[in-house]
Order: structure tokens, then C-alpha cells, then sequence
């Protein structure tokens, strides 16, 4: 699982940003990210939650998703290394 960007409330994952978002071509998803990572592939995807992740669940909070805590993806947090 390559999830960019995961929520949690309560202990278990509320929703995630990952492949069936930034990989989509056609359905549309309802997404913590808000669809800003829908159909732009991994590299760009992992580029948007470096720069937008805390921005998204600030939003996605705004409406309504119960979110305690988010974590970033492995690759996000490697990515900023360099
Ligand atoms: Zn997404």
C-alpha cells in the first residue's frame, strides 16, 4: 500500500490518499486530499502531500470528517530527506 497521506479517528483509519487516487483515470473519489491528487501519478502526488497535506485535513476537517491524527506515507517523508 502506497498511501501518501493517511487519517486516523478513534484508533483506526479514517481515510487515505494512495494509488486508487493518484493513479485514477476515470471515477471520480471522494478523497482526503480532495481530489488534488486524483489521476496526477506518485511523483507528483508525493510533491502535493509534502506541500498540502496539513492544508487537506485542515479542509477535510472544515467538512465534517471526524480525523484525530495523519501521518504522511513513507515515500513523502523519504522524498523530503533530499
Ligand atoms: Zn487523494
Amino acid at each position: 500500500m502506497t498511501a501518501v497521506l493517511t487519517v486516523r479517528a478513534g484508533g483506526s483509519v479514517a481515510g487515505s490518499c494512495g494509488k486508487s487516487c493518484y493513479d485514477a483515470e476515470y471515477k471520480t473519489c471522494r478523497c482526503v486530499c480532495a481530489g488534488e491528487n486524483h489521476g496526477v501519478g506518485f511523483e507528483q502526488a508525493v510533491r502535493n502531500a509534502q506541500a498540502m497535506a496539513e492544508e487537506w485535513v485542515l479542509r477535510a476537517r472544515a467538512d465534517g470528517w471526524a480525523i484525530d491524527t495523519f501521518e504522511l506515507g513513507l515515500p513523502v517523508v523519504q522524498h523530503a530527506l533530499f
